[in-house]
Protein backbone atom coordinates (compact mmCIF):
# COMPACT_ATOMS: atom_id res chain seq x y z
CA UNK A 1 0.00 0.00 0.00
CA UNK A 2 1.24 3.44 -0.81
CA UNK A 3 1.35 6.47 1.79
CA UNK A 4 -0.90 8.96 -0.25
CA UNK A 5 0.30 12.21 0.26
CA UNK A 6 -1.73 15.33 1.85
CA UNK A 7 -2.78 17.67 -0.68
CA UNK A 8 -3.28 21.15 0.43
CA UNK A 9 -6.22 22.57 2.21
CA UNK A 10 -6.05 25.88 0.65
CA UNK A 11 -6.07 25.09 -3.63
CA UNK A 12 -7.07 20.87 -2.86
CA UNK A 13 -4.47 20.63 -5.72
CA UNK A 14 -0.47 21.28 -4.46
CA UNK A 15 0.99 18.67 -2.69
CA UNK A 16 0.94 20.00 1.56
CA UNK A 17 4.31 21.16 2.59
CA UNK A 18 3.68 23.22 5.53
CA UNK A 19 1.41 23.17 8.39
CA UNK A 20 0.11 26.62 9.91
CA UNK A 21 -2.73 28.70 10.83
CA UNK A 22 -3.67 31.37 7.84
CA UNK A 23 -4.15 34.83 8.47
CA UNK A 24 -7.72 33.93 10.08
CA UNK A 25 -6.30 32.37 12.66
CA UNK A 26 -7.90 28.61 10.68
CA UNK A 27 -5.65 25.84 10.65
CA UNK A 28 -4.24 25.02 6.92
CA UNK A 29 -1.71 22.51 5.29
CA UNK A 30 -0.28 24.70 2.30
CA UNK A 31 1.44 23.75 -0.66
CA UNK A 32 4.29 26.11 -1.36
CA UNK A 33 2.33 28.19 -3.76
CA UNK A 34 -0.05 28.99 -1.56
CA UNK A 35 1.73 29.62 1.77
CA UNK A 36 3.59 32.29 -0.74
CA UNK A 37 0.77 33.61 -1.50
CA UNK A 38 -1.11 33.64 1.62
CA UNK A 39 2.08 35.57 3.83
CA UNK A 40 3.84 37.38 1.12
CA UNK A 41 1.26 38.68 -1.44
CA UNK A 42 2.61 38.38 -5.04
CA UNK A 43 5.53 36.38 -5.26
CA UNK A 44 6.88 35.85 -8.35
CA UNK A 45 7.39 37.82 -11.66
CA UNK A 46 6.27 41.24 -11.93
CA UNK A 47 6.46 41.45 -15.75
CA UNK A 48 8.53 44.69 -15.11
CA UNK A 49 11.91 45.40 -15.73
CA UNK A 50 12.90 48.13 -12.94
CA UNK A 51 16.78 48.22 -14.35
CA UNK A 52 16.54 47.29 -18.16
CA UNK A 53 16.93 44.05 -20.15
CA UNK A 54 20.67 42.59 -18.23
CA UNK A 55 20.76 40.03 -20.48
CA UNK A 56 18.49 38.23 -23.62
CA UNK A 57 17.45 35.45 -21.19
CA UNK A 58 16.17 38.43 -18.32
CA UNK A 59 12.81 37.83 -17.57
CA UNK A 60 12.33 40.82 -15.37
CA UNK A 61 11.66 41.83 -11.91
CA UNK A 62 11.26 38.74 -9.22
CA UNK A 63 9.57 39.35 -5.88
CA UNK A 64 10.37 36.55 -3.44
CA UNK A 65 10.17 36.04 -0.04
CA UNK A 66 12.86 34.77 2.97
CA UNK A 67 10.95 32.45 5.62
CA UNK A 68 12.31 30.74 8.48
CA UNK A 69 11.34 27.38 8.63
CA UNK A 70 11.77 26.32 12.14
CA UNK A 71 10.17 23.17 12.09
CA UNK A 72 13.10 21.76 9.60
CA UNK A 73 15.73 24.62 10.92
CA UNK A 74 15.96 25.86 7.51
CA UNK A 75 15.83 29.11 5.60
CA UNK A 76 13.67 29.29 2.63
CA UNK A 77 13.26 31.45 -0.54
CA UNK A 78 10.25 31.48 -1.90
CA UNK A 79 10.12 32.29 -5.55
CA UNK A 80 6.68 32.17 -6.63
CA UNK A 81 7.89 30.73 -10.16
CA UNK A 82 10.77 28.41 -11.73
CA UNK A 83 13.83 30.55 -11.52
CA UNK A 84 17.22 29.50 -13.25
CA UNK A 85 19.07 32.58 -11.96
CA UNK A 86 18.79 36.34 -10.75
CA UNK A 87 21.19 39.16 -10.36
CA UNK A 88 21.53 42.07 -7.73
CA UNK A 89 23.21 45.18 -8.16
CA UNK A 90 25.26 46.32 -4.59
CA UNK A 91 22.79 47.66 -2.68
CA UNK A 92 19.83 44.58 -3.20
CA UNK A 93 23.09 42.21 -2.48
CA UNK A 94 23.91 43.80 0.79
CA UNK A 95 20.45 43.89 1.30
CA UNK A 96 20.07 40.22 0.76
CA UNK A 97 23.31 39.27 2.53
CA UNK A 98 21.86 41.40 5.84
CA UNK A 99 18.61 39.87 5.66
CA UNK A 100 20.23 36.58 5.06
CA UNK A 101 22.45 36.77 8.45
CA UNK A 102 19.25 37.63 10.23
CA UNK A 103 17.36 34.86 9.16
CA UNK A 104 20.16 32.54 9.94
CA UNK A 105 20.90 33.74 13.66
CA UNK A 106 16.90 32.63 13.93
CA UNK A 107 18.02 29.20 13.45
CA UNK A 108 19.34 26.45 15.80
CA UNK A 109 22.87 25.09 15.29
CA UNK A 110 23.23 21.54 14.54
CA UNK A 111 26.52 19.89 15.28
ZN1 LIG B 1 -2.34 25.10 -2.47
Amino acid sequence: MSRTSQLCTVCGQGTAMIMGLDLEGKKQHFCRDCYGKTFFGNIGGTGEFPQGKIDPADEGELRFALVTDRKRNVIVFEFGKSVKWFALDKAAATALGTAILERARELDDIH
